[in-house]
């Protein structure tokens, strides 16, 4: 599978799992880690989570999914704003741990602005990378006047990240934001690349594109993410089909007749917007 690399030089398939909503009903959990774990053999080795989701739930089902093989995955996980500053992020971040079972998040993000100052997040997130508990951090539904004043602050050139609403129906980062982080080396990470499993899968445009590959459409918009070399996907399925055919997606390249397909129904940004998030 291709792979994506972070401003520290490691690297991750482009191809990852969200899991949100995932924890929130126990009789679902054990699919749900299963889920993940298919994810994980067929390559699908970047897992995203946060404390947010199912209050923690989601963090345990990629605990159970990790049992025995923590070194497989690379575990990203979000804190919300509220927990991000001085002593509340440490704290929050020390929950997240031992919720997931590992000593250790690959990848930690400010899950959304608050009104913790960016600054005192970006001390707290230094110390934690220099204990050892985080290997890298980045921010999360931050636009570019955001990430711009990030990147001003002492310790801000660190953020290695942004994770966005991106896909067909959600394209306002074309405009400014992708080509920002792409100058920057940071890779951009496409949350809802399928649209959450509702319109845009029904839509017939992704559908005729499907038709012409013998695909479907969620893998048309999973394969029109990764078409930029700086994204990475993280769909969240717990089905294990859908999961199977997600990463399947990372062989898919569509060609100049299918994105022109794509751009009739959904028009690229002809101005910027203001960042879309859910
Ligand atoms: P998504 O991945 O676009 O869509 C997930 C939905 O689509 C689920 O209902 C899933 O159902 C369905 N689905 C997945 N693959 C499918 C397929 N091949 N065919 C048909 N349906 C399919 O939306 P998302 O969960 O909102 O976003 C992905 C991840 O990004 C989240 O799980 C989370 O980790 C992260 N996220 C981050 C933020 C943020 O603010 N940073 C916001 C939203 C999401 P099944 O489970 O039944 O397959």
């Amino acid at each position: 599978m291709r792979t994506v690399a972070f401003p520290d030089g490691r690297t991750v398939p482009a191809l990852g799992q969200g899991t949100w909503h995932m924890g929130e009903v126990r009789a679902n959990r054990r699919a749900e880690a299963e889920a993940l774990r298919r994810g994980l053999d067929l390559g699908m080795t970047l897992i995203d989570t946060a404390e947010m989701y199912a209050d923690g739930g989601a963090e345990e089902v990629v605990a159970e999914a990790l049992a025995g093989r923590r070194d497989d995955a690379f575990v990203v996980s979000k804190v919300l704003p509220q927990n991000a500053g001085r002593t509340r992020l440490p704290a929050a971040c020390a929950r997240s741990l031992r919720r997931l079972r590992t000593d250790r998040i690959d990848l930690y993000l400010l899950h959304w602005r608050g009104s913790v100052p960016l600054e005192e997040t970006v001390a707290a997130m230094t110390a934690l990378l220099r204990a050892g508990h985080v290997r890298a951090w980045g921010v999360s539904n931050l636009d570019v006047a955001d990430l711009t004043a990030l990147a001003a602050l002492a310790g801000g050139g660190a953020c290695a990240t942004d994770q966005v609403l991106y896909n067909p129906q959600a394209r306002g980062i074309e405009f400014d934001l992708l080509a920002w982080c792409a100058l920057r080396g940071m890779p951009v990470m496409a949350y809802s690349p399928v649209g959450q499993g509702g319109r845009l899968l029904r839509d017939r445009a992704l559908a005729a594109v499907a038709r012409r590959h013998g695909v479907t459409p969620a893998q048309v918009a999973l394969a029109w993410a990764l078409r930029h070399p700086g994204v990475i996907a993280i769909p969240k399925s717990s089905d294990l089909a859908h999961v199977q055919e997600n990463a399947a997606a990372a062989a898919l390249t569509l060609d100049a007749d299918d994105l022109a397909t794509i751009d009739r129904a959904f028009p690229p940004p002809a101005h910027r917007q203001p960042l879309a998030m859910l």
